[in-house]
């Protein structure tokens, strides 16, 4: 609040650099951390902990992450700079004179807001137009347009569910005239008590695999008549089933549970996992939908974000909960100009952090020790948008670090490919079939079971995807992250 609002310069200064600073002990402990990974990256014959990490990935490689992540700064620098300049304006919409430094961004972006301000901002106006149950419609609609597949409700039994609010959907397929039922998925959208509170999540309860049918295989497996089947192909495959949570407001007694704009990319991004799991179609259960490599395995999701941003998707079921008028498209404009008023920025500090990452997992060990303060001034010099600041040593504030560990740059990596499928495989209509049937014959089938860069490769028609510039390649593909 004090940056966005705080009219003095020196006290957003002093603000900023206290929530950029580490202590010593937080330093040290990551810094620990580091050494320690790098000891056992060595013993595993390893050069560094990013070699030992990347080896089983898509990326391979720390130099072909790093090709990734200095392409996709140099095209996104000039972008940032863009941003910062339309928002570096005084009331009357001039240029204020002088260099921006990093804690003036947030002030002059909610003062540039603040003076474009619009309807879509007025609370939950939008959310109107997106209750629950229109929402899952509207998946189902998509689904049913672009892979021929839709949802059914079905009322569960006794022990089946873990909570009453929990949904049972089953997903049918069209199979040359027939219906069939290839997976099955579990809601459980709703806040409650006791709950994991934040992010949604998609888990795979049972996974898909063939089942090789012999009288020995079902006498050893008692459970063998309650897994749900399905024959295709003149082979037999178990359907997948998966539990999918959120964690939405419960409906109210006259008025339905409505979701922000932000709630619904949510729910279409697990969406996304939950189609890879459906769709794949796997012999094995180790290979089936979302196990596959991590730095590949958010591409059908983030997707599915592209999709729920597109007014020809958003127009097939967004209706007011009260009237059933259609969402004024306008409006939806408007917020994603908001929205994305510092786009580039975000993306640029995401390239940063997972720059940070690379670096760390990477840095030579030698005697005096692993320095992390001046791998952040240096990385913050090299690509930073701001003149960089001695005392921010923010580095050992970056839990990904722990949790990731040199493998940061996946969602960006992902991001870039969606950016690219989307823009050359479903930007010219989303709801075409052929385009969906690609995308499914050429990723989501395989799971896990096909080398990423051939999925790639295939659904974008790219056979120059190759090898070790591959990945700078995407950074550099110049679609719309
Ligand atoms: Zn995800």
């Amino acid at each position: 609040m004090v940056l966005q609002s705080a009219h003095g310069s020196d006290v957003r200064r002093r603000v900023w650099l206290a929530t950029r600073q580490s202590s010593r002990e937080q330093v040290q402990r990551l810094e620990r951390l580091v050494t320690l990974r790098d000891r056992l990256a060595k013993v595993m014959g390893a050069r560094n902990f990013a070699e030992y990490a990347l080896s089983d990935k898509m990326a391979r490689t720390p130099d072909a992450v790093a090709g990734f992540l200095d392409s996709l700064a140099k095209r996104t620098l000039p972008l940032a700079r863009d941003e910062l300049a339309r928002v570096h304006t005084d009331a009357a919409g001039a240029a204020v004179p002088g260099a921006l430094d990093e804690w003036d961004r947030e002030y002059y972006a909610a003062q540039y807001l603040g003076r474009h301000r619009s309807r879509a901002r007025a609370s939950d106006f939008l959310s109107s137009f997106l209750s629950l149950g229109v929402v899952m419609q509207g998946l189902s609609r998509l689904f049913s347009e672009i892979y021929g597949v839709r949802f059914v409700p079905v009322a569960t039994g006794g022990r089946e569910v873990w909570d009453g609010e929990v949904r049972r959907l089953d997903v049918l397929a069209d199979a040359g005239g027939v219906e069939q039922r290839i997976g099955i998925i579990y809601c459980d959208l709703f806040e409650r008590a006791g709950k994991q509170p934040g992010s949604a999540s998609h888990y795979t309860v049972r996974c898909s695999r063939e089942i090789v049918r012999t009288d020995a295989s079902e006498a050893m497996d008692a459970d063998a008549a309650t897994i749900p089947l399905l024959e295709a192909g003149g082979r037999t495959f178990q359907i997948p089933t998966i539990a999918l949570t959120c964690n939405f407001a419960v409906p109210g007694a006259r008025r339905p549970t409505l979701l922000s704009l932000h709630e619904t990319e949510t729910l279409f991004h697990e969406m996304g996992h939950a189609m890879h799991t459906m769709l794949g179609r796997t012999a094995m259960h180790n290979i089936s939908g979302t196990r596959c490599a991590t730095d590949f395995v958010e591409l059908p999701s983030v997707l599915m974000e592209h999709f729920v941003m597109d007014e020809r998707v958003l127009g097939l079921f967004a209706r007011h909960f009260e009237t059933g008028e259609p969402l004024p498209m306008d409006l939806v404009r408007d917020y994603q100009r908001e929205q994305d008023c510092l786009r580039h920025n975000e993306t640029l500090s995401q390239v940063l952090m997972a720059m940070l990452d690379q670096r760390l997992y990477t840095a030579e060990i030698g005697a005096a020790g692993l320095d992390s303060d001046a791998v952040y001034y240096e990385l913050n010099r090299a690509y930073g948008l701001f003149a960089p600041v001695r005392e921010a040593n923010w580095q050992a504030q970056l839990g990904h670090l722990f949790g990731y560990g040199a493998t940061y740059y996946s969602y960006l990596l992902d991001r870039a490919i969606a950016a690219a499928v989307w823009r050359d495989v479903f930007a010219a209509d989303p709801l075409s079939r052929a385009a969906g049937e690609r995308f499914r014959t050429e990723v989501l089938r395989w799971g896990g079971g096909r080398e990423p860069w051939e999925c790639v490769r295939g659904v974008l028609g790219r056979e120059d995807l190759r090898g070790e510039h591959a990945m700078a390649l995407i950074g550099a593909a110049g679609a719309d992250m």
